[in-house]
């Protein structure tokens, strides 16, 4: 199939259409080889010598997602953190990146305690505001622009066309943790961007049974070939059964994503106006922040990621989030996203110190639970915590 020329629904369904040459297989085998043989003559004309490296394991689904994303080529990595980690780790200490004070906190707490000590210039900029990236970025000093949208906890909204514009002027590549929105809802390559990844762990394998991470880049380059050396020799590398089970989970991708977000929807319209919500925080709400912008730029929907502040019952706002939390049945207390079943945690004590999330905030991931279900166990839970 001619990936430019078929819709995502197929290419995700059909896995690009690929048949195992040897069994005539519709499913890939897995391959658990973690080295290949020689030549006679010392060669590698297989051109695989060391699974660190080359894993055969990892070529359909990195095929898929690299069509899914219209990218140049896509790496598996260990897990999302060694996917992000490895865009910076390719880059020189004194190295100038720029970074959102809202983002992904696990990233930036790798960045302030490894990545600075190292050497490299890390700035925390409000990313959702044009002036200030191009009050920020350096020309010619400034390596990286990293951005994700809609941002954890927040559901901030980035510009990917306007900010990978100034990065550009400024000699910088823009990299977009694409996560929540996967390349279902946006594509980030199509609007400028060089890098995306992904936690893997997330909607693109979709059922909370393994860890994974991708990059996707634009075109080949200089830095992009570190970027394969920082997985081939530090060793992020995912394991074989990983990488099939990533596949089988992408082929219903787009499904899943669409019904996440259509739920998503429908719970934000539903609390929005609730006497028991202090706010809710969803991009796909005309009131909240970037919408006009992910209109713009999400295609087909808004995503299953919202946080819902609640109203402070007699112990407080923070009391009030973490006991509705306590009282959700179907909601599951836990922490991570896009998986089959719904999610609920009070974000602030995840995050600790430094977190944008103010205490009374609960972080939801919705499921492919009926809404109505969804919806009537969070009411549930709202009149109980009030109550405790
Ligand atoms: C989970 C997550 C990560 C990290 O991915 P892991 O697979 O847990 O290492 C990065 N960014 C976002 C937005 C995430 O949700």
């Amino acid at each position: 199939m001619d990936p430019k020329h078929t819709h995502p629904d197929t290419i995700a369904a059909q896995a690009l259409g690929w048949i195992d040459e040897a069994t005539r297989a519709v499913t890939p085998p897995i391959h658990m080889s973690s080295t290949y043989l020689r030549d006679p003559d010392n060669q590698y004309r297989s051109g695989r010598v060391y699974a660190r490296a080359d894993n055969p394991a990892f070529d359909q689904a990195e095929a898929v997602l690299n069509a899914l994303e219209g990218g140049h080529q896509t790496l598996l990595f260990a897990s999302g953190m060694a996917a992000a980690t490895a865009v910076f780790q390719a880059l020189a200490p004194g190295d100038h990146v720029l970074v959102p004070k809202v983002m992904y906190w696990s990233l930036r707490n790798w960045l302030m305690t490894f990545a600075v000590p190292w050497g490299l210039d890390v700035e925390l900029i409000d990313m959702t505001n044009p002036d200030a990236v191009k009050a920020a970025v350096r020309p010619g000093k400034t390596k990286l622009v990293w951005i994700e949208t809609p941002a954890n906890p927040l559901w901030t909204v980035t510009d990917i066309a306007v900010t990978a514009q100034i990065a550009h002027a400024a000699g910088a590549l823009l990299a977009v943790d694409s996560t929540v929105p996967t390349p279902i809802l946006t594509q980030p390559i199509a609007l400028g961007a060089d890098i995306v990844m992904h936690a893997a762990t997330k909607y693109l394998n979709g059922h909370s049974d393994l860890i994974a991470g991708t990059l996707t880049t634009a075109a080949d380059s200089p830095y992009w070939q570190k970027v394969r050396k920082v997985r081939a020799q530090i060793g992020g590398t995912l394991g074989s059964f990983e990488a099939w089970l990533l596949l089988r989970g992408m082929r219903t991708l787009p499904l899943r994503v669409r019904a996440a977000s259509a739920s998503a929807q429908r719970i934000a319209e539903h609390f929005s106006h609730h006497k028991l919500v202090e706010a809710v925080l969803y991009p796909g709400l005309p009131g909240c922040h970037g919408h006009a912008v992910a209109q713009l730029q999400m295609k087909g929907g808004f995503g299953g990621m919202m946080s819902i502040r609640v109203k402070p019952n007699a112990h407080g706002g923070e009391a009030a989030a973490i006991a509705v939390a306590a009282n959700t049945t179907l909601w599951k207390r836990a922490t991570s996203l896009g998986g089959a079943e719904s999610l609920i945690e009070q974000r602030a004590s995840v995050e600790g110190a430094g977190t944008p999330a103010p205490p009374d905030l609960l972080r939801l991931s919705v499921g492919l639970e009926h809404v109505d279900d969804l919806i009537a166990d969070f009411e549930q839970a709202l009149d109980k915590a009030q109550r405790a």
